[in-house]
């Protein structure tokens, strides 16, 4: 890459040898996420610690026309963090403060680098919440979850991080230094920036400061599981229980595969071992008798075989719960390094449906497919195994089979992502979901914000409309 030599030497000049890495060892960790099997190492690695930092960077890479890749943990699953092109790999870790927890206001102000759950942790002592729980809230970051508006299972209840996101600063590819927003809940001034911003995968602006929105925290929280025999009864009973209106602050399923999984992988028995599906819901609030009521009333909606419910009482029955299905992704890495996850969103109702065609479909090609995700909210995880199959057969497998789990989805009344976002290896199936006129509207955005196309180029947008690729 022209000029990449140039660049490294003004940027150690300019920041000096610590903030910028070129060991070799070093910049191997930063060629990959949690993508299986993507890998393209950068040619520099910048540690920012100050916004000033971040802007010098990229304004030494504007003028020298070199991509710049934001990174946060690198948790990603669709390779958003692999510089897919080479070039600069912008690391946010070291901008990882907790700046101030305005409790009068509820307004967390944090640096991007800040690990999700260190938040919902310090703003906890003061008895308020961050509710966006993504599963990897213990790794990811907060400025990576604004880049993929990440959810969690408390979404349905409490939505996603886009609900909770009163201002940015961010810094646009040729350096400048903006905020938009700041504490305000309301706010109408001009276009909604922010909004843009959510969701853009690194591709517009680099976030370097956010103002979270807080609310109360719940004091009272009950966990159950409910077995039922097949995933159209768990389903059902979903949409009963919303109907009753009920909202738990959680509703997630897990297939019978993902269960067996788990349970192999943490070597620890649950309760219903045989059933066909589970749901794990969560329901919340600020005084024991609603939540108590709440639960009564959930237990005469809900159809259980042999009216069997398992409440979870202390936190760490809790807490086996939760770290059962939060460990899911996990137990597949084991089963079989090589897979594919993807996270369709369908209408609720749909699910039962959707997740028999899909499960048919990788039956009759001989692959293994598990199934869980938020049956909440319609945002359903298919992780599909290559197991013992041909590296080579896979590989060209793989866009039939995305292509026909996209193709359901989208008639069902659904779309291809619900969280994990386009990124690298989505980007050619992005024309399925969103028509052409939109993905001019998406570019010409693109343009205004970056006009020369360095900041995470290779991602989003299908093949013929970047430049690099
Ligand atoms: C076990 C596991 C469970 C997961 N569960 C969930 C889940 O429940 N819900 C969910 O939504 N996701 C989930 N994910 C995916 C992932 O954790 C999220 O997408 C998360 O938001 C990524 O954060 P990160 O800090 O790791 O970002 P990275 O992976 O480092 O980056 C992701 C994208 O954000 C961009 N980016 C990062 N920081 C910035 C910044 N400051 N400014 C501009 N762009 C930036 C990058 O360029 C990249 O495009 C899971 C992943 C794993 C491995």
């Amino acid at each position: 890459m022209k000029n990449i030599e140039n660049v490294k030497e003004h940027l150690i000049k300019v920041l000096g040898g610590k903030k910028v890495v070129t060991d070799q060892d070093i910049l191997d960790q930063y060629g990959r996420d949690e993508t299986p099997e993507i890998f393209c190492k950068p040619q520099i690695v910048v540690r920012a610690e100050t916004v000033q930092d971040i802007s010098t960077t990229l304004s030494i890479c504007y003028e020298a026309g070199i991509p710049v890749t934001p990174r946060g943990a690198g948790t990603g699953v669709t390779a958003g963090a692999i510089p897919v092109v080479g070039g600069v790999v912008l690391s946010l870790e070291r901008l990882n403060r907790i700046l101030e927890v305005d409790t009068k206001n509820m307004v967390a102000i944090v640096e991007p680098g800040v690990i999700t759950s260190d938040i919902q942790q310090a703003v906890g002592i003061h008895g308020l919440m961050y509710p966006p729980d993504p599963a990897s809230l213990d790794m990811c970051t907060i400025g990576g979850n604004i880049a993929e508006n990440a959810g969690g299972p408390c979404a349905v209840k409490y939505g996603t991080t886009k609900d909770y996101v009163l201002g940015l600063e961010f810094v646009l590819s040729d350096g400048t230094i903006m905020q938009s927003g700041g504490k305000t809940v309301k706010n109408a001034a001009g276009y909604n920036i922010i909004g843009v911003l959510l969701g853009s995968e690194g591709t517009l602006a680099v976030i370097t400061k956010i103002f979270l929105r807080l609310i109360p925290s719940p004091t009272v929280t009950y966990d159950i599981l409910l077995p039922f025999s097949d995933m159209d009864q768990a389903i059902e009973n979903v949409c009963n229980i919303l109907q009753r209106h009920i909202i738990p602050a959680a509703i997630e399923f897990m297939d019978a595969d993902a269960l067996q999984l788990v349970r192999n992988y943490l070597k620890y028995s649950m309760p219903f071992p045989d059933a066909g599906a589970h749901l794990l819901i969560r329901l919340d609030g600020h005084a024991e008798a609603f939540v108590a009521q709440e639960l009564e009333e959930l237990s005469k909606v809900v159809s259980v075989e042999n009216d069997q419910m398992y409440v979870a009482v202390t936190s760490s029955q809790k807490e086996r719960l939760w770290s059962a299905r939060r460990s899911i992704r996990e137990a597949i890495k084991k089963e079989s390094s090589v897979f594919m996850a993807e996270d369709c969103v369908v209408p609720r109702s749909e699910i039962p449906d959707f997740l028999r065609a899909i499960k048919n479909f990788c039956y009759a090609h001989g692959l293994r497919s598990i199934m869980f995700g938020h049956a909440g909210d319609g945002n359903v995880h298919i992780d599909i195994l290559k197991g013992d199959m041909d590296i080579q057969v896979w590989h060209d497998r793989i866009p039939e089979i995305k292509r026909e789990i996209y193709q359901r989805a989208l008639d069902c009344g659904g779309t291809i992502t619900g969280e994990h976002g386009i990124g690298y290896i989505r980007r050619d199936f992005l024309p399925l979901a969103v028509d052409q006129k939109q993905i001019e509207l998406m570019r010409r955005i693109k343009n205004a914000f970056d006009p020369k196309n360095i900041l995470n180029p290779g991602k989003v947008f299908p093949k013929k409309h970047t430049e690099w690729s």
